[in-house]
């Protein structure tokens, strides 16, 4: 029995609005829906297109102030200039986010220098 092509062009649109949104930080940042004043939405929208577009949902988790892991990983990650592997190696024990950085990168308990 042939698959239903209907399903497989409902996916890849899908698919496809979703990459067309994470490119688009405007859109990305409307779709989130934060209560943001004027000021603050521009400072928001700036720093989502200064960053990585991987890491723009979970930035914007954070924002929501729901998710102590996403703002923990996205405060990491801007630190360390957006690069991931940098992460785990901060060499900073006396920064309070020191202990939850690998847990908030990689999803592993830290360990301690
Ligand atoms: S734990 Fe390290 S990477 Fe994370 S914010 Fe502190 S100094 Fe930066």
């Amino acid at each position: 029995m042939p698959t239903p092509r209907l399903f497989d062009s409902a996916a890849r649109a899908a698919g496809q609005a979703a990459t067309k949104l994470a490119k688009d930080p405007q859109a990305l940042l409307d779709a989130a829906n934060l209560n943001l004043t004027d000021l603050a939405r521009s400072k928001v929208l700036a720093r989502l297109q200064q960053m990585p577009k991987a890491f723009r949902r979970t930035y914007l988790a954070a924002l929501k102030g729901t998710r102590r892991q996403a703002a923990i990983r996205s405060f990491c990650l801007m630190c360390m200039g957006w690069q991931r592997t940098e992460v785990p190696l901060c060499t900073d024990p006396a920064c309070p986010l020191y202990p939850y950085r690998l847990a908030a990168v990689i999803g592993k308990p830290t360990a301690t220098p």
